[in-house]
This record gives C-alpha cells, structure tokens and sequence, in this order.
C-alpha cells in the first residue's frame, strides 16, 4: 500500500532508505500494489508537472499529472461509479489529486470523473479523465477511499493479492 501524501517527499525518503531498486524489483516481480493519491503518482511510469528529480517506483504504464485538479482549496468530494464494484458508486475524496493523462495496452480504467460532481458543479476539463486504474496486480486510486469508510476499493485489492497468491494470475 502506497498511501496519500507528497509523492516528492515520499520519493526523496525511498531514495533516502535505498527501497526505491527494491521496491522497483518487488513490483516488477509481481508484487501486488496499490497506491491512493500521491501513491498513484509513484507507481506510474510517467508523472507530468512533478520536480525533475521526482522517482518513480512504476507498475502502472500511464502518464499521470501532479495537482491536475488545482490546489489544495480545489479540493472536493463526488460520487464515481467504479468498474468491479457492485453496490452503487463509490464516494471519492480528491485532495490535491493527480489525473491519468493517458494509459498504455494494458491497463483497465476502473472509474472516471462524471461529466457533473454531487454538487452539480461542471467537472470542466477533469471531466471523462481516468482516476482509478489497474494493470494486473497493481491498483491505482486519484482519491482516498480510506476517508469514507467504505472498504469495497481495498477489498478489490485484496482479492487482487487473493488471486496473486493462489497463483490464478491477474498480470496483463
Ligand atoms: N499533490 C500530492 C503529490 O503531488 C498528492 C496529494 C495526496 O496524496 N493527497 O504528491
């Protein structure tokens, strides 16, 4: 679990504690991964507007970007359908959050941003832009599904671990 944060501090500590070639390797392996936030701008390939010293751990072929939705006053809370989920939409907080610019083969985008928030505010240029993805053990979330309660995005994980370890395979 790679949790929110700031994903430069959070890169210049794992340089710091030599994990980021460990972790790196981990992931590569097969490593189940889920990152939130800051954590989902780690484990991308790519990160547009980060610091240029900025490290990856990758897992995820896609491009995010730092901060698209603005600062931390833009900060705001809307309700995603989300792929694999059954019971209604999920309640998703986005703080200082990044978007997934674009996704390679093959990654599966799990939720995007409506066309209109709970507020019925226009989501503009977010609109229609990936905030959950997943390329086979590794998960990726713009928002924070910790801060709801709602445990149904961790227990997708979860059984992404389940499956990983019983060897039935979830690599594409
Ligand atoms: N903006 C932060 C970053 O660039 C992420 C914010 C968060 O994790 N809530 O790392």
């Amino acid at each position: 679990m790679i949790p929110g944060g700031e994903s430069t501090t959070m890169s210049r500590l794992l340089q710091t504690f030599d994990l980021l070639d460990p972790l790196r390797k981990r992931i590569v392996d097969g490593m189940p991964a889920y990152g939130s936030c800051a954590g989902m701008i780690l484990l991308a390939g790519e990160v547009l507007d980060g610091r240029p010293d900025q490290q990856q751990l990758g897992g995820l072929d896609v491009v995010v970007r730092r901060n698209a939705f603005g600062r931390q006053v833009d900060s705001f809370e809307t309700d995603l359908p989300f792929s694999g989920l059954v019971d209604g939409p999920v309640r998703a907080v986005f703080i200082r959050a990044p978007w997934v610019e674009s996704v390679g083969p093959g990654v599966e985008v799990l939720a995007t941003v409506p066309e209109r928030t709970v507020s019925g505010a226009h989501a503009g240029a977010a609109a229609g832009r990936a905030v959950a993805v997943r390329q086979g053990s590794v998960i990726a979330t713009s928002f924070h599904p910790e801060l709801t309660g709602d445990l149904r995005v961790h227990g997708l994980f979860c059984d992404l671990v389940k499956r990983t370890v019983m060897g039935t395979g979830t690599r594409s």
